[in-house]
């Protein structure tokens, strides 16, 4: 468990906790500059960084309030480091001390007793007493020395894993085939895609030789050295030398391929195959039942049955409709046979036929179509499958719904150029699931609260957060604040701890249970030296991509700006460390990414006739504000912003996947960048 500051900041004078913001800028037109940027477009991409960097960097030591006219500004909450993160990454190791016992529970409020828990003898039965550091409720106790729990983080058994001789996870690529995947990228120079005997004959297929030379279908005015691929030929290349690698690698796993079109074809090694076709495509239990059943005959690892496979993936080709709902879902039932398995996901168009199908849809939370992904989503986490999408970049493949699914079973999501497909592929094999059906339990003192968090229980100070699963990247944050000042006038340390119920890959149930006690302060300066810039970061990008995927773009921003404005307090100290300043340009960058996604969704509202304004917002995050507003006007503008949405279109695939990736903390542990996943971004 980390901490966002070494202190937890208790701030007792009102006054002290707002600021000042200019609501306007914040919601600034951005159109007027977009087009005097056109004129110099080559300079555009850069200038552009550079004007969102200061946009929310530095704009605010500019900023003279005193002059912007007094209906344009708002006074807010100003933030503070009250935020706690819990790695969850290292739930599939076993270091920390491992407890065959019970856990003693707290006999009213069920938190622990761990090792910060003060335990003193019972003057009337010579046994012991221990106040609960959270709810102060006086349990006793009977318990021999060696039962004392040690340790900040203290792993439990709960149930022992199932009798299962091996344990070998499968990956399932699922592999859309419709006619449009033989749309051509262009290829500069050497052909990039590695290519093995068996793919160069394929290649030859695809490219027309002159005299020898593999790169022809020339355009007028084109140089000689470029040349033109399908995205299905890139993807085969991709899937093939993924194959490879993993006979080296995990030789034990096992592979199936599921292709879509007008059909779902499922193939496992063996000369397994089968086709599932027609009204079949609707039926959803047909579909899950199927996959089932063959992941029952999936028993050939892929250290002996690579070969067939690179053939079966060499052999396809493209044509006809994307039945991308009944593969998907048939998928998943496959890998569903083994927890911590994968679907891999390839699509480039949008699901128009059988269960899922988006043909015509209007983007709807109750549609059929929403409700579809809802359902294939939850028996993913129920059977502890990660769904990985990788979209071609440039194609309209409605990933609002689909992007959800492997957000909430923490896969990768990705818009990718059919060229660098290799990369990302091994981005999502090295983030596999570590451990399944994770769920945590926060408790705060009870003068404490949390922000933000939607299952808060027990007056407050408890929260639930339903997990699902996890990989080696997971973070979680929680934000709490005062609820009762006056008992924190007199404290000193509060005490936090966090439960964490998960099943490990081996089927094991466990519940990892972690504490801390951290020093109050009084004195904003105190508790924002020394800010952990990480965990803010990762907190406040979490927020504000909630923020904008509801719509509220304004408060995205306004969450971004008071934090870094927080952090940037924090460090404007002499002993500012290297690190810290490191960390924020990290956050920085991520920032303007997800800035950046919001203002062009803005912008195409805009050309669609949709007007925005920040006052909608106001009175939707009153928390925030303390602006407080009547019921009836809430309610009108969150059906407005439901209206925006519905408008906003299937084309807002990148939006989606800006929102998604912000959301899912794999992405904002700003691990992006060193992957390097990003320099293909920009159109
Ligand atoms: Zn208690």
């Amino acid at each position: 468990m980390e901490s966002a500051s070494r202190y937890c900041f208790v701030e007792l004078d009102e006054e002290q906790q707002k600021e000042t913001f200019d609501y306007e800028a914040l919601n600034a037109d951005v159109d007027r500059r977009r087009k005097e940027k056109k004129v110099r477009k080559k300079v555009q991409k850069k200038e552009k960084e550079e004007d969102e960097m200061l946009a929310l960097s530095d704009d605010d030591e500019k900023t003279e309030y005193s002059a912007i006219p007094q209906a344009r500004l708002r006074q807010v909450r100003k933030a503070d480091p009250n935020v706690l993160a819990i790695k969850l990454g290292t739930l599939a190791q076993d270091a920390v001390t491992l407890f065959t016992g019970d856990p003693v529970f707290c006999k009213q409020c069920s938190a622990a007793l761990t090792e910060i828990s003060e335990v003193l003898v019972n003057p009337a039965d010579s046994g012991q007493q221990w106040k609960c550091e959270y709810c102060d409720f006086l349990n006793s106790l009977q318990l021999e020395p060696e039962e004392m729990p040690k340790g900040e983080s203290i792993d439990y058994l709960v149930n022992h894993p199932p009798d299962k001789s091996e344990f070998n996870d499968i990956i399932v690529f699922c592999i859309d085939i419709s006619g449009s995947m033989c749309c051509t990228s262009e290829v500069t120079g050497d052909i990039k895609i590695k290519t093995n005997q068996q793919l160069s004959q394929s290649l030859d297929q695809f490219i027309e030789r002159q005299n020898g030379v593999a790169a022809v279908q020339y355009l007028p005015n084109e140089s000689r050295e470029i040349s033109y691929v399908s995205r299905l030929l890139c993807l085969q290349a991709a899937i093939t030398s993924q194959i490879e690698q993993l006979v080296k690698e995990h030789p034990k796993k096992r592979i199936a391929i599921v292709t879509f079109n007008n059909d779902v074809n499922i193939y496992l090694p063996g000369n397994i195959k089968q086709v599932i076709t027609g009204d079949k495509l609707d039926q959803y239990d047909f579909l899950i039942n199927s996959g089932n059943a063959l992941a029952n005959l999936l028993q050939i690892p892929i250290e002996n049955s690579h070969e067939e496979l690179t053939k079966i993936v060499l052999g396809l080709e493209e044509n006809g409709a994307t039945a991308l709902g009944p593969a998907l879902l048939t998928s998943i039932s496959i890998a569903g046979n083994s927890r911590g398995s994968s679907v891999i996901l390839c699509t480039d168009g949008i699901a128009n036929i059988g269960v899922g199908s988006l043909e015509n849809y209007v983007p709807d939370d109750n549609s059929p179509a929403a409700l579809f992904y809802q359902k294939v989503s939850d028996d993913a986490l129920q059977k502890g499958v990660a769904v990985s999408i990788l979209s071609i970049k440039g194609t309209t493949a409605s990933l609002e719904y689909i992007a959800k699914v492997s957000a909430d079973t923490r896969g990768i999501n990705h818009i990718v150029d059919p060229l660098k497909l290799t990369k990302s592929f091994n981005f999502i094999l090295q983030n596999t699931i570590i451990a399944t059906d994770v769920s945590a339990t926060m408790f705060l003192n009870k003068a404490l609260t949390f922000r933000h968090e939607k299952n808060v229980i027990d007056n407050g100070f408890k929260a639930v957060r339903e997990v699902g699963n996890v990989t080696a990247e997971s973070t979680i944050t929680f934000e709490y604040f005062p609820q009762d000042k006056q008992v924190l006038k007199e404290a000193k340390e509060l005490c936090f701890q966090i439960q964490i119920n998960f099943t490990k890959l081996d089927g094991s149930r466990c519940v990892r249970i972690m504490s801390k006690r951290i020093e109050v302060t009084h004195n904003r300066d105190e508790a924002e030296k020394n800010v952990n810039v990480n965990v803010v970061g990762l907190h406040c990008q979490f927020q504000a991509a909630q923020k904008a995927a509801e719509g509220k773009y304004t408060a995205a921003r306004m969450i971004q700006k008071r934090n870094m404005r927080m952090v940037r307090r924090g460090m404007a100290t002499e002993d500012v460390k290297e690190e810290q300043k490191a960390q924020y340009e990290l956050w920085n960058q991520e920032a303007v990414r997800l800035n950046a996604a919001i203002k062009k969704t803005k912008l195409k509202e805009k050309a669609k006739g949709i007007n925005y304004y920040s006052g909608e917002e106001e009175g939707s995050d009153s928390e925030e504000e303390k602006v407080t507003i009547q019921t009836e006007q809430v309610q009108k503008k969150n059906q407005k912003q439901q209206e925006r949405k519905a408008r906003r279109g299937e084309e807002d695939d990148d939006f989606s996947n800006q929102i998604y990736q912000a959301k899912n903390p794999l992405y904002s542990a700003f691990t992006y960048e060193e992957n390097g996943l990003y320099d293909n971004d920009e159109e």
